[in-house]
């Protein structure tokens, strides 16, 4: 028994420490893990050299939405589906290996040497990300033009969906192509 709660607690630990590094904010390590505040709070100072962070979690859905997190969050929640899916790993471990191909994947890459390197979609994000999923806030639609499966919002009409990658927003004019753009005809 105290064998079994040891090795759990290092578990927790290990997870944790994997979390922290890849950027993870002490709310999601209390909900990923039965280490105790004060516990994660000094596991965070050792790994960051600074103290948690304070404040709310990112909670807006409609970030996902806008095209360059759209893009970036796509590609992250692909690649944990599929880890989460195929591979034994549990959740929280999916979501960290998943999380680790995404910054190779994106190339902006988080060397321990530069912190201003900061990616688009950072792990709490991914995180609430995977939350948004689970209660049911989000889906995976198909691109018609591309095939790919991009974020949006549940229960959208999935038939005309175009992703931003085959429909990258302009960059003057946003309300005149807003409403243009708005009825697209099914091909
Ligand atoms: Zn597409």
């Amino acid at each position: 028994m105290a064998s079994k709660s040891v090795s759990l607690e290092a578990e927790d630990i290990l997870l944790a420490s994997d979390m922290i590094r890849l950027g993870a904010r002490l709310q999601v390590l209390q909900a990923e893990t039965s280490l105790s505040y004060d516990r994660l709070a000094r596991l965070y100072r050792e790994i960051r050299g600074v103290s948690p962070p304070k404040g709310m979690l990112p909670f807006s859905v409609d970030w996902y939405m806008t095209w360059l997190p759209n893009i970036h969050s796509s590609l992250f929640y692909n690649v944990y589906r599929y880890l989460d899916d195929h591979t034994p790993a549990k959740k929280s471990l999916a979501m960290v290996e998943a999380y680790r191909l995404y910054l190779e994947q994106s190339s902006v890459g988080l060397r321990p040497d530069d912190v201003s390197a900061e990616p688009i979609l950072s792990f709490t994000r991914a995180w609430m990300l995977v939350r948004f999923f689970d209660s049911d806030l989000v889906q995976l639609s198909a691109c018609h033009q591309c095939g790919g499966r991009y974020i949006a919002h549940a229960h959208d009409p999935a038939t005309d969906f175009v992703c931003a990658i085959c429909k990258p927003p302009p960059r003057a004019g946003k309300t005149r192509s807003r409403r243009k753009a708005a009825p697209v005809k099914s091909a």
